[in-house]
């Protein structure tokens, strides 16, 4: 009786330290800040819901992140209102990077139109986090439109570094704002049974793209690299975002800043694939690289929640 004790204590401790070999880490990045806002209502009181949970859990993971503004939206009611969405996440030590003023298509503009895009987004981001230089200056292009003609692409990958950025890849998308628009709707309406059906299969798409990405990395890299989820100011990720980052714990992931994740050797393989829409960099840098490898496993969300996204 005492030895199987022993043997049930010592497979315990055998499967603990298992567990515990699994180390990841991850970057979390939030684009178009302040808030995307579906449905009706007041921006600021429901931006401001959607801040307070987004930022409340990020602290609680430990989780730090950059998050990318779009400055033409605050432009409207409550400007200064507006700004203090911003100014909160300066305030828990967030880094606010630049999105672009209006979240433009580079696709439709000109080298010299995307050009006024980026200064003219910096403008408050820089104010507000004038008290944490020097940092690092991120910029994420709208939709992942990196440019649609190798010359685009560089004009503004030389633009961009000159003026001190860099260029935000992401590894682990998960769809959330088609999720959010029919999670948004459901909220306004009240049906509490499609929001929590529209969570549970949001959390369970991330998963599939996060274990997709941790499959794919090591087929380009030769191991699986710290990764970086992008996700949006949204309402979905707000009543989401705990779970969602427990899960990655579950997976073994603890959360590190954007400067750490880009240190790893991986992040300084050039891109250069040409493209009009906007894949993941790891199918990026595995078409760089030559290879052609196999991204049929990527997640997309189940038909369902498309029809409702469509409208159906
Ligand atoms: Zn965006």
């Amino acid at each position: 009786m005492k030895q199987t004790l022993l043997i049930i204590l010592l497979f315990i401790i055998a499967s603990s330290a298992r567990a515990q070999t699994v180390t990841r880490t991850m970057a979390v990045t939030v684009d178009d800040l302040p808030y995307v806002m579906i449905g009706d209502g007041s921006y600021v009181t429901r931006g401001r819901a959607a801040t307070m949970k987004i930022l409340s859990t990020l602290k609680k993971h430990k989780a730090p992140a950059v998050a990318f503004v779009n400055e033409d939206k605050l432009n409207g009611d409550g400007r200064d209102a507006r700004i203090d969405l911003l100014r909160q996440w300066v305030s828990q030590g967030e880094i606010l990077g630049n999105h672009t003023f209006s979240h433009p298509d580079f696709n439709r503009l000109t080298v010299a139109q995307f050009e006024d895009e980026i200064t003219k987004g910096e403008l408050v981001t820089r104010q507000l986090m004038r008290a944490h230089q020097p940092y690092q200056l991120y910029f994420r292009h709208p939709m992942t439109h990196t440019g649609d003609t190798r010359e685009k692409k560089e004009a503004i990958e030389k633009f961009l570094a000159a003026r001190g950025y860099k260029i935000t890849p992401h590894t682990i998308e998960n769809s959330d704002f088609i999720f959010n628009v029919p999670y948004a709707q459901a909220l306004q309406r009240r049906d509490d049974a499609l929001a929590q059906r529209l969570r549970d299969a949001y959390l369970d798409l991330t998963m599939s793209a996060t274990a997709f990405a941790e499959k794919i990395s090591p087929e380009i890299f030769g191991h699986e690299i710290p990764q970086i989820l992008l996700i949006h100011a949204n309402d979905i990720n707000a009543d989401s975002l705990d779970e969602m980052l427990g899960r990655f714990e579950a997976r073994g992931y603890t959360f590190v800043t954007l400067d750490q994740v880009m240190a790893d050797p991986a992040y300084a393989t050039t891109d250069t694939y040409v493209n009009n829409y906007g894949p993941t960099w790891l199918f990026r840098w595995s078409k760089s690289k030559g290879l052609s490898l196999d991204f049929s496993g990527d997640p997309d969300p189940p038909k369902w929640v498309m029809d409702l996204y469509n409208g159906h």
